[in-house]
């Protein structure tokens, strides 16, 4: 280690003398501890880095370089996971130069200067560690050291010394017993019904904006437009609904914030504003600064609100500690990172709160998302944790709070199952990216019994069987509660027996062999056994088939299991009926505590009994009939790069507006559905409305939505050309690839890459990846790096002249303002996939019109993304001949359209964004 004394304090820096790496496609430099630099091939890179005899470099994102050198990982100095350890719970890019730019280092402008950086950064983490004042910090690295963690030594040197008493009691990990307790609170009254008028809307969002805002009438006349949904109900099931498209730059957020605020402030109530994804939800919560901008109103009066899965479980994460410690296990250097994250999260949130997405990818997605109760195993009051857990001050801040920041997934669930942990449910909604409404409530209000599905009810009731799960079954989380009552007892082990038709653990296997299976295993072999007879075509990421007619043996099969259900479902219900006895018994009431635990132990028994259980027999028995009008069955074989992951009967229904309007819409006072792509550009505005409010579920409304369409204030005309490649043959994938490389290069980064279908997207990777590195081009992709779509999106953000390749996923994920979104590349025509369910949906909605629909609202929601600010230019183009004009609607009117060959489209693109720079 290089010895290097620092600060006031004096304190010594000892930066481990190791070499430093940066891997691209085609070289990989090298820095050594003297300051040599060495471009290696990926060959050479991948021996020095060889398991028993290769060196240890720093680097940034160990996964993600290993992903790149294709080893399956290796012995390194990550400097995130030291990032992680120094600034718990905040946020860089991670790239050599995300990290130099936060901790205010000059920037790297190339991989030479990236190697160097890194070296710097470290220095410049371990120098911080000076002024590092808690004891925690320290005993946490001691325990991180004795596990092996490389940078070990060189953070306990940077640290002050320790009270020696504190490693043998593993104090640092305990991070639980450092957090604050939420404190009970009297439930608050229903709210008022006092309306807010539009102009007082307007004067709000003028009091948002401040004096000195630029005039957005716009804006205005949206707050003006949506303030409408706050009026009172005048009819039971009857909410005012108000639908109302916003063009990108007019402002909805704070459009929709000004009368949302008003009606909650005036009201005494909650408005829920619910989004499409976790990241959008952090989004809006930011925007709300303008109406809190103390931290400390804001944080009582915003919430933003998520499933329980989201949250780190305190008892998971003690488990898991003492598993590790007694193992020595290398995960305890990962669980000193989380301890120091717990240390210093404002929410506790693992997903898409202040835990970096990154560290999650550098600790592996599957180990994180086991510290969350994403099972349902809560013990409540039962959990030595419970007054100081992130669920419940989630759960219990949001009952109090004006605003609730939710996301669609969480509302349809809570509409779905019945209120969740929520006392009640909200009366006022703003459904923001309103587009994607009906794909939340598509999947909440399916049924899907799955060997996954099975299998994770069965460990829920039965807990681990094997291996060395730490699930907690019923015995372990309610045993207690009914040892004492006989009838109780009797129904738990009934329980533990019943569940035993479920799949057990290497269901997978027995399944894809099928012989002499048990219960549910050997109808799922069936399954299996008639997609594979049906499904027309193969695909590695899975096939399906019509549930009918069924092969022979399919519906008795079914019909064993759905008796077996049946049997489950009983048995529930009458523990069930044993832990509510004491809910009602008047002399002896449980202390409030207790309480709560039984009420939610009967909860949890009920929802599988009566929604679950029920919903999977009810879908077996009616194999047997003819298809209902309302819902679609099918079949299906799951598999991710070939391999077998799932074999499922699904039921959805052939419209989940149905189900939204009837368990969320009509039962609220008030709802605005807002985005700004709602109607697709269809010539016929009256159709287009027609369909926004199909697509949104308010036709099933007793009254209609008041509608509000206002323009983007951008000259699209201006700032946009769209181009249609003429030349490029649809299926030679050589061809499309070096027309991506073209663009892209023309471009000179700033260009995202969109597929239809994630091989066409791998073999473009593939193909253009060295020439871009060679061109000094940055290229990230989905579904390629060892990284996470929102990870992807952020360096894509941050480094400006970058290139992206993704699917849908980045499509609907992407906001990056200015000049790193400059090119957006269509492979296809992003037609709807043809499968079953589509062809359900097709002849319910309208035909060939219903298709066409779909991919003019794809072809505008992805060309909305490169113009988010008034000064920003882009240019789009698709890469398929065979797109009609009558999707070109899609775009705004006055928008340069060319079908123009390849070479044409790459000068013009080239010279637009020029004259823009
Ligand atoms: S109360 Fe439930 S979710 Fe919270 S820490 Fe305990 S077991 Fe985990």
């Amino acid at each position: 280690m290089s010895d290097v004394t620092v600060g006031a304090k004096a304190a010594r820096v000892l930066v481990p003398r190791v070499p430093a790496l940066v891997a691209g496609f085609r070289e990989v430099l090298w820095l050594s501890p003297e300051g040599e630099i060495e471009a290696l091939s990926p060959d050479e890179a991948r021996a020095r880095l060889d398991p028993v005899h290769g060196e240890t470099p720093i680097v940034c994102h160990a996964r993600a370089v290993a992903r790149r050198l294709d080893v399956a990982g290796f012995a390194a100095f990550d400097l995130l996971e030291l990032f992680a350890f120094v600034r718990p719970a905040q946020f860089c890019v991670p790239t050599p130069r995300g990290l130099a730019e936060a901790l205010g280092l000059v920037p790297p402008k190339d991989m030479a200067e990236a190697c160097v950086a890194l070296a710097t950064a470290a220095r410049a983490l371990l120098q911080e560690l000076a002024n590092e004042t808690g004891a925690d910090a320290r005993a946490i690295a001691e325990i991180a050291a004795k596990a092996g963690w490389p940078w070990g030594p060189a953070v306990l040197a940077a640290l002050p010394a320790s009270d020696p008493g504190m490693q043998r009691r593993n104090v640092g990990l305990r991070a639980w017993e450092r957090l604050e307790e939420w404190q009970e609170r009297a439930p608050p009254p229903p709210p008022g019904n006092d309306p807010v008028p539009a102009d007082e809307a307007r004067r709000r969002l003028a009091a948002l904006l401040g004096e000195n805002a630029e005039p957005r009438p716009q804006q205005a006349d949206y707050a003006a437009a949506v303030a409408g949904a706050f009026a009172p109900r005048q009819r039971p099931e009857e909410p005012q609904a108000v639908l109302a498209e916003a063009g990108t730059g007019v402002g909805k957020t704070l459009g929709y914030i000004a009368p949302a605020s008003l009606w909650a402030e005036r009201n005494q109530g909650s408005v829920w504003i619910s989004t499409y994804t976790r990241n959008l939800q952090s989004q809006i919560a930011g925007e709300l600064d303008r109406l809190y901008p103390d931290p400390v109103q804001k944080r009582r009066r915003v919430v933003i609100r998520k499933g329980r899965e989201n949250f780190l479980c305190l008892l998971n994460y003690e488990e898991a500690m003492r598993a590790a410690l007694g193992r020595a296990s290398p995960g305890t250097a990962q669980l000193a990172l989380i301890a120091r994250w717990i240390d210093a999260t404002a929410s506790g949130d693992l997903v898409a709160g202040d835990f970096p997405g990154w560290l999650a990818e550098l600790i592996g997605r599957g180990r994180i998302n086991a510290l969350a109760d994403r099972r349902g195993e809560c013990i409540h009051a039962a959990c030595p944790h419970f007054r100081r857990c992130f669920v419940e001050k989630n759960v219990r801040a949001a009952r109090h709070a004006r605003l609730v920041v939710a996301n669609h997934a969480l509302v349809m669930a809570q509409a779905a199952l019945g209120g969740l942990d929520d006392a009640s449910v909200p009366t006022r909604y703003v459904f923001d990216e309103g587009h994607h409404l009906l794909e939340a409530a598509d999947a909440a209000f399916s049924v899907r019994l799955s060997g996954q599905e099975g299998r994770e009810l069965r460990r829920w009731l039965l807990g681990a069987e094997t291996g060395r799960s730490r699930a907690r079954g019923l015995q372990r989380r309610i045993g207690d509660l009914v040892e004492a009552d006989e009838e109780g007892s009797a129904a738990l082990l009934e329980t533990l027996v019943a569940a035993r038709v479920l799949p057990a653990d290497g269901w997978h296997q027995r399944v894809a062999e099928g012989h002499g299976l048990p219960g549910a295993e050997s109808f799922l072999a069936l399954v299996r056994q008639q997609v594979l007879a049906r499904s027309q075509g193969d695909s590695p990421y899975g096939v399906e088939a019509e549930g009918r007619p069924p092969i022979d043996g399919l519906v008795e099969a079914g019909m064993r299991l759905a008796v077996g259900l049946d049997r489950l479902a009983a048995a529930l219900r009458r523990l069930s009926r044993s832990l509510r006895r004491p809910l009602e018994d008047a002399e002896n009431p449980p202390e409030p505590g207790m309480r709560q635990r039984l009420e939610a132990a009967v909860r949890g028994l009920e929802r599988r009994a009566d929604m679950q259980l029920a919903a999977w027999s009810g879908l077996l028995r009616d194999l047997a009939e003819p298809p209902g009008p309302d819902t679609v069955e099918w079949l299906a074989l799951d598999r991710i790069d070939n391999t077998e992951t799932d074999v499922a009967v699904n039921r959805n229904w052939v419209d989940p507006g149905k189900p939204f309007a009837l368990a969320v819409a009509q039962p609220a006072h008030g709802l605005v559905v807002t985005s700004a792509t709602l109607t697709d550009g269809e010539a016929d505005a009256a159709l287009a409305w027609r369909a926004a409010e199909a697509a949104t579920g308010l036709r099933h409304l007793p009254r209609s939505p008041d509608g509000a369409r206002i323009a983007s204030p951008f000259d699209y005309a201006a700032q946009t050309r769209v181009f249609i490649v003429t030349d490029i043959p649809r299926d030679d994938i050589g061809q499309i690839a070096a027309a991506f490389a073209g663009l892209m290069s023309a471009a000179q980064g700033g260009a995202l890459g969109l597929f239809t279908a994630i091989a066409r997207l791998r073999a473009v990777h593939e193909r253009i990846a060295p020439m871009l590195e060679e061109r000094g081009l940055l290229l990230l992709a989905q579904h390629v790096d060892a990284m996470s779509t929102a990870t992807l999106v952020d360096i894509f953000r941050a480094e400006e002249d970058s290139c992206l390749l993704g699917t849908d996923a980045v499509r609907d994920g992407v906001d990056v303002p200015g000049r790193s979104l400059r090119l957006i590349v269509f492979d296809r025509v992003p037609w709807p996939r043809p499968d079953i369910l589509h062809r359900a949906r097709k002849a319910e909605f309208g035909g060939g019109a219903y298709d066409d629909r779909i991919a003019r609202l794809r072809l505008r929601q992805a060309y909305g993304r490169l113009v988010r600010r008034a000064d920003d230019r882009g240019v789009f183009v698709i890469l398929d001949r065979a797109l009609p004009s009558r999707l070109l609607s899609a775009f705004p009117a006055g928008v340069p359209i060319s079908r123009v060959p390849l070479i044409e489209a790459a000068a013009a693109a080239a010279g637009f964004l020029h004259d823009a720079a």
